[in-house]
């Protein structure tokens, strides 16, 4: 294959993978950087009940299979390796991966967002002996055990609905008394006879046993209420962070116009950048909606601005 495409789309969920099918429907050379989680946030999720065509749902890591081979019948290659460097002074445009330099005629910038974590006191020392940010990949480890879940929007009740089917008990953790789930996800969760709240407080210490051959396992946090300042200890086997996302867009810092927190800015309704010829679309521009019916729609928008844009450039 050579190193040089009409269009590089960065990032493979399904923001990209559609943008790599209508791309390559339109008969341009199109290739997927799928980084370091192919298929992106949806393969770490359980079951899709909101994506309009499935009327009965469907897997999150099966939707993203079949999105990859939907943009792959018509000619879109996957390369799975990770974009850590871009060059978008010049055209073509530069992109650097583990493996060496590619460029491209246009990029669209797929690249989505990651789970945010606490920073809290002994994090980093328990994280993966007894912390996650993702349900759905280590539940499953968590049997028996007393579980927390720590933030108050869907992912967190989604989290704790999903938890309580491995865990003796699940905990939800807010800082505040209000939630900003929907109503119903939060009906959901207090339904279950396994989920308890605990409110207006925050985890203040991950506390554990530290090993020196193996894995530090969790055994307890340290609870601290926000309106009263009390503190209090609670065994926990696990501990799961469902606050929110961050957009994966360090690697174009300086170089492609962001909001304050990292999100891309695009032009009104379209997909531009600042950089013609580089569009964005899904996660990493999108802080409002982020869905994956949202982000397919955006990355259908892009490959049309990059076909459109192409077109007028270069002809093909
Ligand atoms: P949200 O941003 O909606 O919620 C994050 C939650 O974490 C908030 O309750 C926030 O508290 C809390 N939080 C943020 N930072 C901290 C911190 N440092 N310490 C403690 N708590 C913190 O993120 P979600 O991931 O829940 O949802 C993202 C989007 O995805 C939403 O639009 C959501 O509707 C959607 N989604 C939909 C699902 C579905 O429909 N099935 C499932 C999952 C997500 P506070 O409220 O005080 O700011």
């Amino acid at each position: 294959m050579s190193n040089h495409h009409q269009v590089i789309i960065i990032g493979s969920g399904p923001a990209g993978f559609t943008a790599a099918l209508y791309s390559s429907r339109a008969n341009l050379d199109v290739v997927v950087f799928e980084g370091q989680q192919p298929g992106g946030q949806l393969t770490i999720t359980t079951e899709v009940e909101n994506y309009p065509g499935f009327e009965h749902g469907i897997q999150g890591p099966e939707m993203m299979e079949v999105f990859r081979k939907q943009a792959q019948r018509f000619g879109a290659k996957s390369i799975y390796e990770t974009i850590s460097k871009v060059n978008f002074s010049n055209r073509p445009f530069k992109v650097w991966s583990e493996k060496g330099e590619y460029t491209a005629d246009s990029v669209i910038i797929s690249t989505g967002a990651t789970a945010k974590l606490l920073g809290t006191k002994g994090e980093d020392t328990y994280w993966g002996g007894g912390i996650s940010a993702c349900a759905t990949c280590d539940g499953f480890f968590f049997r028996g055990e007393k579980i927390f879940v720590v933030g108050g929007g869907d992912t967190a009740m989604e989290e704790a609905n999903f938890l309580a089917r491995f865990g003796e008990s699940v905990t939800v953790v807010h800082r505040r008394s209000e939630f900003r789930a929907s109503k119903i996800m939060v009906d959901r969760a207090k339904a279950n006879p396994k989920i308890n709240f605990i409110l207006d407080s925050e985890i203040e210490e991950y506390l554990g046993e530290k090993s020196t051959t193996g894995m530090n396992k969790l055994t307890s946090v340290r609870l601290k209420n926000l309106i009263t300042g009390e503190t209090s200890v609670h065994a926990a086997g696990g501990v799961f962070v469902a606050i929110g996302h961050k957009p994966n867009t360090e690697i174009f810092n300086g170089i492609i116009d962001m909001n304050e927190v990292g999100y891309i800015n695009t032009i009104g309704k379209s997909t531009y950048t600042n950089v013609a010829g580089v569009f964005a679309c899904g996660d990493a521009q999108d802080s409002v909606y982020r869905q994956a019916i949202t982000a397919a729609g955006s990355g259908c928008s892009a490959a049309i601005d990059a076909e459109r844009w192409l077109e007028e450039q270069v002809g093909h």
